[in-house]
């Protein structure tokens, strides 16, 4: 490994490094899969993923219920024409459809975990990622504009939700990945299967 941290603008808690192989002799034994596993390192890789997706729909779920706690804390403090905003229905209104896409993604986690735990939902694990890493988007985005400009000042930990959770649609399968390779795929070929059976 060499060079420095790739500056990255958010998720700052997890760097990211270029790793350069030069010269790596790896015995027979050290190989995924053994000597039978040649040429199928890629798809090894790709098995483990549905936990890497589950669980960054858990991370996205997280910094969702942070970013509601704070808009909804500072929507009680935070005065504007002699009333705190959360007095205000446009903001109450924000509020519940954080709080509503908040319950469903967490609801919805929790599904995809029970039925991963029975050894099945590859497909769902990236439905769940695709919702929730785009719905904490929105809810994060949501918490910033209830603070105003404040949340665009760094001090203000909405502004680090904000643009920590745009990387979560990208990492551990871009949703464009996960839409056409994972889940689309899967539909068709389920339905192709079921029109076999049963035509
Ligand atoms: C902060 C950070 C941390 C990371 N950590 C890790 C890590 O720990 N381990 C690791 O292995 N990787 C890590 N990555 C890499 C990450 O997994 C990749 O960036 C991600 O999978 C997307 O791949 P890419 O960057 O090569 O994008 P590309 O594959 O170049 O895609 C670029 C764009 O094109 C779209 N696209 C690609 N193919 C198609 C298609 N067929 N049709 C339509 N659109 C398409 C993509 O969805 C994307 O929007 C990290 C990335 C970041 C930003």
């Amino acid at each position: 490994m060499s060079g420095k941290a790739i500056s990255t603008i958010g998720y700052r808690g997890m760097h990211s490094f270029d790793l350069f192989f030069d010269n790596i002799f790896v015995p027979d034994e050290d190989m995924l899969g053994g000597p039978k596993g040649e040429g199928k390192g890629f798809y090894f890789t790709m098995a483990g993923f549905s936990g890497g997706r589950i669980q960054t729909a858990a991370r996205a779920i997280g910094i969702m219920q942070a970013a509601y706690e704070k808009a909804l804390s500072y929507a009680q403090e935070r005065m504007v024409f002699g009333y705190p905003i959360g007095d205000y229905q446009l903001t109450q209104i924000k509020l519940a459809r954080m709080a509503t896409y908040l319950a469903i993604g967490r609801q919805f986690t929790y599904s995809v975990g029970r039925l991963m735990d029975e050894g099945k939902g590859d497909m769902e694990a990236s439905m769940v990622k695709f919702f929730t890493c785009k719905t904490a988007e929105w809810v994060t985005r949501e918490a910033l504009q209830i603070h105003g400009g404040m949340g665009y000042a760094e001090e203000t930990p909405v502004s680090r939700y904000f643009i920590d959770a745009r990387v979560l649609s990208i990492f551990e399968g871009a949703e464009e990945t996960l839409a056409l390779k994972v889940i689309a795929r899967s539909l068709v070929d389920n339905a192709k299967s079921k029109a076999e059976v049963g035509g």
